[in-house]
């Protein structure tokens, strides 16, 4: 992840929430021999904060916990919890619009592959960072290319957990893309389906419906889950089924949709192009009303 505003990430000013209290933030350091770095025992979150709330806050620390327990690493704290801590670091950060960073590892106790003894640690950052796609990209439609990597079986890995180790195919993959260019790399999966993005789920549209593949090797999103309501709220037909790679040529518009990424029109994928239409506008629209706090009549006087 670049640096925001061209300050490296170790090198911010602020306070980080590490093992349960605030440090300021160039202090939330770690051992080379942790655990978490040499064998990816680390999961972790993305979430976001839209005037002053985290949106959908308690399902990213469900989520967390529920990833962390697919690695066979309890974390040692509950949801509620988490979610306190996370309005901590908005509050201690003075945040309103933030992208928030949990993330828990297993720490240095030993190192080598038993990890029982090694303690599970959790940190929570959280800074300004606008857009994961550029506005001019996000205009046009995000250009993306095939990645030659596959989401592996879920026999094959945990492809549920939102899991350090998953996201190595996806920094290979978007390095490739990157250097060729394109802005993000569209991964198939093991059988040959589309699956997702390198950091976001993917949607195709055509006339008013609106296909995503079934995530039964690769993470179900919270924005996705969001998305396929407020779609199905809007009256779209909304279905998730296998999608082969060539069917994409049916398809009029794209999207993809993350807590980074928002809900972002794609132009170009590989062979297929896609004109960012009123169905793609409509969902931009309806998330962004979405994510907003929803504060009571009398709060808002
Ligand atoms: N797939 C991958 C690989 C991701 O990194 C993300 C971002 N967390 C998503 C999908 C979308 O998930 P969410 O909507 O929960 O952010």
């Amino acid at each position: 992840m670049a640096g925001v505003g061209g300050v490296p990430m170790d090198q911010r000013e602020g306070w980080i929430w590490f093992d349960g209290k605030l440090v300021p933030w160039q202090d939330a350091k770690i051992h080379v021999l942790t655990h978490g770095l040499h064998y990816a025992s680390s999961v972790f979150e993305g979430q976001r904060a839209y005037g002053g709330e985290v949106f959908k806050l308690h399902q990213h620390s469900e989520r967390l916990i529920f990833s962390g327990s697919l690695l066979d690493m309890p974390i040692p704290y509950t949801a509620d919890q988490l979610d306190a801590a996370a309005r901590q670091v908005l509050e201690a950060n003075k945040l309103t619009d933030a992208y928030m960073r949990p993330v828990a590892w297993r720490g240095s106790e030993e190192i080598s592959v038993p990890a029982r003894n090694n303690k599970v640690h959790v940190a929570i950052a959280a800074w300004v960072w606008p857009s994961y796609f550029s506005p001019e990209e996000r205009q046009k439609g995000i250009r993306m290319m095939w990645s030659k990597w596959k989401r592996p079986s879920p026999e094959t890995i945990p492809s549920a957990a939102k899991a350090a180790g998953l996201y190595m195919i996806c920094t290979l993959s978007k390095h490739a893309a990157m250097d060729a260019g394109y802005a993000d790399a569209l991964m198939l999966d093991y059988r040959g389906l589309v699956a997702e993005a390198t950091g976001a789920n993917v949607f195709f549209i055509k006339g008013r419906e609106i296909h995503t593949p079934t995530p039964d090797c690769f993470l179900n999103g919270i924005t996705r889950q969001t998305v396929i309501e407020l779609a199905r709220a809007r009256g779209y037909n909304l279905i998730e089924r296998h999608i082969k790679p060539e069917e994409l040529a049916n398809f009029d518009e794209c999207f993809v949709t993350g807590t980074a990424a928002e809900v972002t029109p794609v132009g170009e994928i590989g062979e297929f192009r896609f004109t960012p239409g009123p169905v793609t506008a409509d969902l931009i629209e309806a998330y962004s009303e979405a994510v907003q706090p929803k504060r009571s009549a009398a709060a808002a006087e």
